[in-house]
């Protein structure tokens, strides 16, 4: 694979209320691609796939327009953005959500420009799985495909979700997604039942725990970036997945442990401000100096 291949993501574009024990806010900039978008960009170009309402603000548009995002395929309908409530308990170890109003995504059809339909990578960030099918469906040629998903989709819509898995490359989910997909709190157990299913990688996030990888590459341990203030949690994962994909872009897939500790490089800015802050003025270089300490950590086996 040459170097720096552009990704395509599908997903949600939100405006997000978020309250946490220290401050509450409406009508924030979120969504599973804005936050992937925002940190798979520092890597290399980023085809979004999305709607947005007639609602949505400045603010988001500005971001979609800056570099290295394509906005080709985001769709602007008349009516209200996608929009989501997320309630944190004071300790930040479980969400809640407040409401979710569908808006405009309600009668989302993705479309991908013909000029898109052989982009080598594909990001499927968290979306209803039969619009993550309906966007496998478009692709043409050697697609590597990327699948993110939530407790949602598990509850509502497994059949399709199954079917995502089985067309995907590398799967990313939480341990506690795992347990619930796989009826397993044993994450050795739970990946070898998900790879049985169609992924070459599975990759499972325990949040401050750090992350597992099974598949070609094995490893328990991947501590996340040390000593971080936790602001704001939400999109940790999306922005996870788009250092991680980000650095696939770039280097190639040989090393998926350097992709993790991208990834969580990239997710430390995300929570350590509110909605997208984090990710706002990030550099290459802040990105990679957070990458050599995790890596440091994980060669010095320091478990965190
Ligand atoms: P994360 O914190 O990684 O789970 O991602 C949070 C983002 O996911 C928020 O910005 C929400 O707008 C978005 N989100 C929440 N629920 C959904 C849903 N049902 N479908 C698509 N996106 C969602």
């Amino acid at each position: 694979m040459k170097t720096s291949n552009p990704i395509l993501t599908v997903g949600s574009i939100a405006l997000d209320n978020l309250e946490t024990i220290h401050e509450s806010r409406e009508r924030v900039i979120g969504g599973s691609t804005t936050y992937f978008a925002m940190a798979a960009s520092q890597f290399t170009e980023v085809r979004i796939v999305g709607v947005v309402g007639t609602d949505f603000t400045d603010d988001g548009h500005a971001i979609f327009n800056s570099k290295n995002i394509d906005t080709k395929n985001l769709q602007i309908e008349e009516g209200e953005t996608f929009g989501w409530g997320g309630k944190y308990s004071p300790d930040f170890s479980s969400r809640e959500t407040t409401f979710t109003n569908l808006g405009v995504f309600k009668h989302f059809n993705p479309i991908i420009h013909s000029e898109h339909t052989h982009t080598p990578i594909v990001f499927l960030g968290n979306i209803h799985p039969d619009l993550q099918l309906n966007v496998i469906n478009q692709m043409q040629g050697d697609t590597l495909f990327i699948t993110d998903t939530m407790n949602l989709w598990i509850d509502i819509s497994l059949d399709q979700l199954w079917e995502v898995i089985q067309n995907t490359h590398i799967f990313l989910l939480n341990d506690e997604e795992a347990e619930q997909l796989t009826g397993t709190s044993d994450l050795k157990k739970a990946s070898e039942i998900l790879l049985s299913k169609g992924p070459e990688t599975v990759i499972i996030k325990k949040g401050s725990k750090g992350s597992m990888v099974a598949g070609k590459e094995n490893l328990d341990n991947i501590p996340v970036f040390p000593g971080v203030n936790l602001v704001d949690p939400t999109g940790a994962g999306d922005s996870f997945a788009g250092g991680f994909c980000g650095y696939i872009a770039k280097y190639g897939k040989t090393n998926l442990i350097d992709a993790i500790i991208y990834g969580s490089a990239v997710a430390s800015f995300t929570v350590s401000q509110f909605s997208v802050d984090g990710l706002r003025n990030i550099t290459m270089n802040d990105i990679e100096n957070r990458a050599n300490i995790i890596s440091k950590l994980l060669t010095e086996n320091i478990i965190i």
